[in-house]
């Protein structure tokens, strides 16, 4: 399947149907934390990057091959930013009238300034978006979006959304050391919560493999504080353990790159989660790739991860705490060096 994956354990939803709109690492933003590598050139255009039916047409399929109760949501969620899909809201509506499975979106949140757009994904029953900082200087220098997306434009749609939005809003906060674990740093991002007023609050930790090397989650200390700060409805998601089903994948080839495109992993978590097949035969299949150069071999916190060679991952020389020049010069903006 090109567009339909899982489902795959979520903490949030789950066995999560992951439906993927877009091309890899379309996205608005450029997060230094992003697990899928660096977003170049940045992409702020909705439109439609596949024909909406055919990725439908996959969705009824995979609903179709699955008995009852083996999905729990169906999960619009992408290697990049789906919203950027023009017809999210029809294939939202189209989801919803073939299951009666919760649909949700995981999304930054970026376009919600866009009436057109909360229009559409009112129809989904939980929305994920994202709010990583509470002033517009951080904001930039942990999401480094395009120039069109101020941070002014992201809360007035995150406040506008909630008041319109009647599903569960569920707001994700990526704790990066240094960056947005300080106490200033998280009454910023508390006070603008208070505005959006949020069902939960979901503390993400970046435990993949982040594009920039610095990057590294929060101290226990700075956790704790985080919890403390942001109010009773915060909770830390930690990834969830479970089976990635890959019955939607006929060889090895396939449902490596399936799985390394979107979730980077370790290669004893491939072979565990590939166990159709034996561990030498996935080993051998990884080595194959990375002679091809199809699958590249990331090291971050000590720790060596699969990903496919399309994602760009910088090394520690070219990784910096400012915005990369190539970005710079397309933004005209000025990231603050921290
Ligand atoms: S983490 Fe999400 S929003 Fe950020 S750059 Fe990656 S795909 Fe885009």
């Amino acid at each position: 399947m090109k567009y339909v994956y899982g489902p795959v354990p979520s903490r949030r939803l789950g066995q999560s149907l992951g439906v993927d709109t877009i091309p890899l690492k379309t996205c608005n933003w450029n997060c230094v934390y992003c697990q899928l590598g660096r977003t170049e050139p940045l992409i702020n255009q909705r439109k439609d990057y596949y024909p909406p039916e055919e990725i439908l047409v996959e969705v009824q399929a995979a609903l179709e091959s699955h008995a009852p109760g083996e999905i729990d949501w169906v999960t619009f969620v992408g290697s990049g930013e789906p919203t950027l899909h023009v017809s999210m809201g029809w294939l939202i509506r189209q989801v919803k009238s073939i299951t009666h499975l919760p649909v949700a979106v995981i999304t930054n949140g970026s376009l919600l300034y866009q009436p057109d757009l909360r229009q559409e994904l009112t129809a989904a029953d939980a929305i994920l978006p994202t709010l990583d900082a509470g002033t517009a200087d951080l904001y930039r220098t942990i999401n480094r979006p395009h120039p069109d997306i101020t941070f002014d434009r992201l809360v007035e749609g995150l406040i506008a959304f909630r008041t319109e939005y009647k599903g569960k809003l569920w707001v994700e906060v990526m704790l990066v050391q240094g960056l947005n674990d300080t106490p200033e740093a998280l009454w910023e991002i508390a006070k603008i919560l208070q505005q959006i007023r949020p069902d939960a609050i979901h503390i993400n930790l970046p435990t993949r493999p982040a594009v920039e090397t610095w990057v590294k989650p929060p101290s226990k200390e700075n956790l704790m504080q985080a919890m403390a700060i942001l109010g009773s409805t915060a909770e830390v998601v930690h990834p969830a353990e479970g089976s990635f089903d890959l019955s939607g994948y006929d060889n090895l080839i396939d449902a490596i790159i399936g799985i390394i495109t979107r979730h980077p992993m370790r290669q004893r978590e491939l072979e565990r989660t590939l166990d159709r097949w034996t561990p030498g035969q996935v080993s051998q299949t990884l080595a194959e790739l990375a002679n091809d150069r199809r699958a590249q071999i990331i090291e971050r916190y000590g720790v060596q991860f699969w990903s496919t060679v399309l994602s760009h991952y910088p090394d520690t020389a070219q990784s910096s705490r400012t915005t990369p020049k190539h970005q710079r010069l397309s933004n005209g903006t000025s990231d603050k060096e921290v």
